[in-house]
């Protein structure tokens, strides 16, 4: 007898919980055919207030996940304190966490939450995770050629985001062949490397970086 009662029990007590959500407006939606309403202090997708931005370092500081690096205009030379108030930061949201410590950390409010919360990278890349400070000031989801992929490659050169994006046994290839790089490219700054050499030389390596990262980014 108790264990018929305690059947009944243990049927009748989750049916009570599911009725009362039955009558309540559903926390889920069906995406992405429905679409959600977020809150005002949602912490979304960043984007960047370009000419706010004073290229302190405190985002980067900040970042508990090490998903902020900076980018020199090109031309600049980054060895140069001088040239510090231009670097403006990338992100790379395939390690981010969303939890705003660079939004609140930035003392001229550059950086801010936006409401989207759609992000995706392409089969064979994850650099598509990774956004320059170009990409964040503009809107997202841009159709990218291969000279744009060897561009954002270009600007990503400057930056350790790179080797974290690719990961595991690929991550020290990118980083000697980022070094070479960069050696090249202070040798350009430094007069020693005229324009066009610095350009076949940097594209070839650019190029090698790019194969890499599709071939690591394959299932
Ligand atoms: S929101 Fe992302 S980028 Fe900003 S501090 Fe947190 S983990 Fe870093
Ligand atoms: S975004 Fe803000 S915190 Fe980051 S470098 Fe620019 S001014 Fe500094």
């Amino acid at each position: 007898m108790v264990s018929i009662v305690k059947k009944i029990k243990s049927f009748i007590l989750p049916m009570r919980v599911t009725g009362k959500y039955m009558v309540k407006k559903p926390f889920t939606v069906m995406y992405p055919r429905e679409k959600a309403v977020v809150k005002k202090r949602w912490r979304g997708l960043h984007e960047l207030a370009f000419n706010k931005c004073v290229g302190c370092g405190l985002c980067r500081m900040a970042c508990p996940n090490k998903c902020i690096d900076y980018i020199y205009p090109e031309g600049l030379d980054p060895r140069d304190k001088k040239n510090l108030k231009f670097r403006r930061p990338a992100i790379d949201w395939g390690h981010c966490i969303f939890c705003g410590l660079c939004v609140e950390a930035c003392p001229t409010k550059a950086w801010y939450h936006t409401p989207r919360y759609k992000i995706y990278a392409t089969s064979d890349s994850r650099l598509d995770l990774i956004r320059t400070p170009y990409e964040l000031a503009v809107e997202e989801d841009k159709r990218k050629t291969y000279e744009d992929e060897l561009s954002k490659i270009r600007d990503l050169m400057q930056t350790d985001l790179l080797e974290a994006a690719v990961g595991g046994e690929w991550e020290e290839i990118i980083k000697k062949l980022r070094e070479k790089w960069r050696d090249l490219w202070y040798m350009k700054l430094d007069g020693k490397l005229d324009e066009k050499t610095w350009d076949e030389k940097a594209r070839e390596i650019e190029k090698l970086v790019l194969d890499i990262i599709k071939q690591a980014s394959l299932p």
